[in-house]
């Protein structure tokens, strides 16, 4: 297959498949969209964002989560119909709409353990599979992938697809305001490193095309309810561990405590950051205890690597800067174990001049 170097944000096109992609969505077909477990902004903006677009060309589509998200993106255009894969009302009909598909898009995400039980059935379809996404070391699972890592964010991506399938006039006020949010957070609100010139002008377009920016950052940013505000407090205050001498912050959360703030999805999303904000620190994790185990998320300085160490370690990836992984040990013995592998891992972790001491 012949690899060419592409747009901007989009490093790697297979160019073999995009011509197939295009002479599959020349004519109307059933689509099916899915994305990562536990969506966040980036998640359902590109898959609102890339539907919105795909039904005005006249598909019929479906977009099925493999859980619930949290009600800060329920204003996006097309949530009422989306389907979650772990509701019981909604599973039967998710399992159809996919063994009818035609096309299946996968967005967001680079290995299918990230999508549950809906993994092996994509794995296991005969319909076309395209692959959106800007994670690191995908999966060969893809009839077509669109693909960069140097993508600050899967809406980015699908951005450049609707340019790239001549159809830029199409993006409309929705599917703006869709994209322009994933993009949005991936990039914490503009400030992380992956926060590029072409970032600026997909946004610059987006806002042209009708994205309201600052109804969309209340929207995501501006909804917490009391008990929300209240657990962050509590936490900042009892459940953070800061360990100077490692360069290293974390959360660790009992089920307990998400159960004494009523807390709801969404409500530990951005918590990490905090411990990553005090000054000395390199490396934050959140451990969150759930009912299928321990969920952690990293996240680390622009010079620290995180993912290697989610997927080494923690069943886990995602990229340099923020990724997140999972343990089946108890809440206690994954931070002792954390622990003692940041200690392990000092060298590789932080190469001598990264580290400045205060
Ligand atoms: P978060 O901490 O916000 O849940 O996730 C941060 C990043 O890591 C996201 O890009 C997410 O896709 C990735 N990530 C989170 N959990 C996992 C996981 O269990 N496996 C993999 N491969 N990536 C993850
Ligand atoms: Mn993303």
């Amino acid at each position: 297959m012949q690899l060419t170097k592409a747009r901007s944000a989009a490093e790697i096109i297979l160019m073999e498949a995009l011509d197939s992609f295009k002479k599959e969505l020349s004519s109307p077909k059933k689509i099916f969209i899915t994305t990562h477990v536990k969506p966040d902004a980036d998640a359902l903006g590109s898959s609102l964002g890339l539907a919105n677009y795909l039904l005005k060309k006249g598909h019929s589509v479906t977009v099925v989560t493999p859980t619930d998200y949290p009600s800060f993106l329920t204003w996006m255009k097309g949530n009422e119909t989306v389907l979650d894969f772990s509701n019981p009302n909604d599973k039967d009909l998710a399992i159809s709409r996919l063994e009818e598909a035609e096309m299946i898009f996968c967005l967001d995400f680079s290995v299918l353990g990230r999508v549950n039980e809906l993994g092996e059935l994509i794995r296991n379809s005969k319909a076309y599979v395209v692959n959106i996404d800007h994670h690191q070391d995908p999966e060969d699972f893809a009839d077509f992938r669109y693909w960069s890592t140097k993508a600050a964010a899967t809406c980015e991506l699908v951005y450049e697809l609707i340019v790239e399938l001549g159809d830029k006039d199409a993006i409309d006020k929705d599917i703006a305001e869709c994209l322009y949010s994933g993009i949005m957070t991936d990039t914490g609100g503009f400030r992380h490193p992956n926060t590029t010139k072409n970032v600026h002008l997909v946004v610059a377009d987006l806002i042209d095309k009708g994205a309201d920016c600052s109804q969309i950052s209340n929207w995501i940013y501006d909804s917490n309810s009391v008990n929300r505000l209240k657990f962050i407090g509590f936490a900042i205050t009892h459940r953070l561990i800061v360990r100077v001498d490692l360069h290293t912050a974390y959360f660790a959360i009992s089920k307990k405590d998400l159960k004494k703030y009523q807390s709801q999805t969404g409500d530990t999303e951005g918590l990490v950051n905090y411990a990553l904000s005090l000054d000395g620190i390199k490396i934050a994790a959140l451990f969150s205890e759930r009912e299928d185990g321990i969920k952690i998320s990293f996240r680390s300085s622009s010079d620290v690597a995180v993912n290697k160490f989610a997927a080494s370690y923690f069943n886990g990836g995602g990229h340099k800067n923020a990724a997140g992984g999972k343990s089946d040990l108890s809440l206690k013995e994954t931070v002792d174990l954390f622990e003692s592998l940041i200690e392990k891992c000092q060298d590789e972790l932080f190469p001598a001049e990264t580290i400045t001491v205060h």
